[in-house]
């Protein structure tokens, strides 16, 4: 269908080689979308971009590490030498230091922000004169179910995912007039190298989303196909700055 073609598009999404992302990834790249992962593991890369040229899609590798400014500048810039523009940003990229907040440090504190929340705004921003250029863009930042709720061992985490949603909502508002759309997704638990840290951290955390997820299963990376050609396709243009679950039902579960 013409209103989810992404041919001729070009996507960089961040922490792309690999679970949530690669899922995003994928799905873009099968509606016909050039993809730029960026990332810090190579080999997860490798595998990542095989999978992407199966589909026949264009795919390269841009090494990134997000909490350096210049490096997500410069990325953004290598992308566009590459493909000639750019016109869809998945922020993606995403970490977590699980402690309780009185003993977080404030490198704790820095890494997860900067990685989750202050890499979201720099590829934005500098993805934002191309998308200009091209005349129009998506922005989709990747949020949580922590974006909403909390808990005891995910203080930065939480704040760097509810600040994603108000960063969204921000560009949403900001960019409007220049036809970029920005909009945030929410996952529920997904099955992904993030949540199998926390199934061996978070004591009965497996069982516990289970209950507590009416779809009755934990996510998988491949759930995320359907609303990243949605969100980055002319079929959502009238839709800007909101956040949207893709939970299996979590956060409508009183
Ligand atoms: P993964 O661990 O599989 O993916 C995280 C990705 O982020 C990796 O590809 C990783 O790349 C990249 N990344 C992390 N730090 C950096 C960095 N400093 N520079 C560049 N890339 C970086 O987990 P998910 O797929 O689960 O996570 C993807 C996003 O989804 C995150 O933002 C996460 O917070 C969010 N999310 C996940 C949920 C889940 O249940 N799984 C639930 C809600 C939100 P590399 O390996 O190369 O460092």
């Amino acid at each position: 269908m013409a209103i989810f073609d992404l041919k001729n598009r070009v996507a960089f999404v961040t922490g792309g080689n690999g679970g949530i992302g690669l899922g995003m990834a994928k799905g873009m790249a099968a509606a016909g979308a050039s993809i730029v992962i960026a990332g810090r593991n190579k080999t997860k890369a490798q595998s990542a971009l095989s999978e992407l040229r199966s589909l026949g899609a264009q795919a390269e590798f841009v090494d990134l590490d997000v909490v350096d400014e210049k490096a997500c500048r410069q990325a953004i810039q290598n992308a566009v030498e590459r493909f000639g523009r750019l016109d869809i940003l998945v922020n993606n990229a995403g970490t977590t230091v699980r402690k309780q907040p009185e003993d977080l440090t404030a490198q704790d504190w820095h890494l997860v922000m900067n990685t989750n929340l202050t890499s979201a705004f720099l590829c934005s921003q500098a993805a934002y004169p191309h998308m200009v250029r091209a005349g129009g863009g998506k922005i989709i930042n990747i949020g949580s179910m922590m974006s909403v709720f909390a808990s005891s061992y995910a203080a930065p985490y939480s704040a760097s995912k509810a600040g994603i949603v108000q960063l969204a909502k921000s560009m949403a508002v900001a960019w409007a007039k220049d036809n970029i759309q920005v909009n945030a997704v929410l996952p529920g638990w997904i099955d992904t190298e993030l949540t199998q840290g926390a199934r061996k951290q978070v004591q009965g955390l497996h069982d516990k989303v289970l209950a507590r997820t009416p779809a009755q299963r934990w996510g998988i990376p491949g759930d995320f196909a359907g609303i990243a050609v949605f969100l980055a396709s002319p079929a959502s243009d009238f839709i800007t700055g909101v956040a949207i679950a893709v939970d299996g039902g979590y956060s409508a579960q009183a």
